[in-house]
């Protein structure tokens, strides 16, 4: 199962995609975790991508497609993937499309998660994140079982650097100019998936399980 996660940020698409990764036992693959990664351990990839994130601009494609071509060739592939936040171009969509036709492989679904910009602010000033195993929480609707600390595995939880609000609204600016156009792609290769991603966790979670298992 190939699952690309849509939406703008804060959307939910993390918190749904651990979860489908974690029902159909396929690798999340996160460029934003794979980017934090890099910052934290202070790689080349990461010093680059850092200047562009801070500002809430897109990373280059050019420093974001190859990394995810490695990636879908690793082992634990094989049975497929659930991608979030990429791709975020229509240039990367094109670029994953080419990579997978070479291995005579397609998306099978891409989930669009909607969520108007207005809830968008208190999603992201709530976000609490663990940079040490990419877990995302929420003050109010993801509450941690014990304030500032990460359920799984401990860490202190940060709020990130772009999650503040005058970065949201660039982050979202971009989202609009660049990454929108993607759901009109995926509908017309009919693979789109739509729901509201305005209801509860559990809630949004069921209405994309019953789509993936019709
Ligand atoms: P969110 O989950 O809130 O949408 P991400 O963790 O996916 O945020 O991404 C954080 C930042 O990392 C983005 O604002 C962007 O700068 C960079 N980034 C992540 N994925 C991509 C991508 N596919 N293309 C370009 N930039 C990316
Ligand atoms: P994205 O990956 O799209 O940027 P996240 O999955 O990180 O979004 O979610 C953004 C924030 O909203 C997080 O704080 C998360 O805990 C919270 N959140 C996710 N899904 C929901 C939901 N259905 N209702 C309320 N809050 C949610
Ligand atoms: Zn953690």
């Amino acid at each position: 199962m190939k699952i690309i996660m849509l939406g703008a940020p804060g959307a939910g698409k993390g918190t749904q995609a651990k979860r489908i990764a974690e029902k159909y036992t396929v690798p999340h693959i996160s460029t934003g975790d794979i980017f934090r990664a890099n910052i934290k351990n202070g790689t080349e990839l990461g010093n680059k991508a850092k200047s562009y994130m801070d500002q809430g601009l897109l990373v280059p494609d050019e420093l974001v497609v190859d990394l995810v071509v490695d990636r879908v060739k690793q082992d634990d592939c094989v049975n497929g993937y659930v991608f979030d936040g990429f791709p975020r171009t229509i240039p990367q969509a094109e670029a994953l499309d080419t990579a997978l036709k070479a291995i005579n492989e397609k998306i099978d679904f891409a989930v669009n998660v909607e969520v108007p910009d207005s809830n968008i602010v208190d999603r992201m000033s709530g976000r609490r994140a663990c940079l040490n195993c990419g877990a995302t929480y929420h003050l109010e609707h993801i509450p941690t079982k014990v304030e500032g600390i990460c359920d799984v595995c401990g860490s202190e939880l940060v709020l990130r650097d772009d999650d503040k609000p005058e970065t949201v609204l660039k982050r979202l600016k971009v989202y609009h100019e660049q990454t929108q156009p993607l759901i009109d792609f995926y509908k017309n290769q009919g693979v789109l998936v739509e729901v509201d991603g305005t209801k509860d966790m559990a809630e949004v979670f069921k209405a994309i399980v019953s789509v993936l298992e019709q």
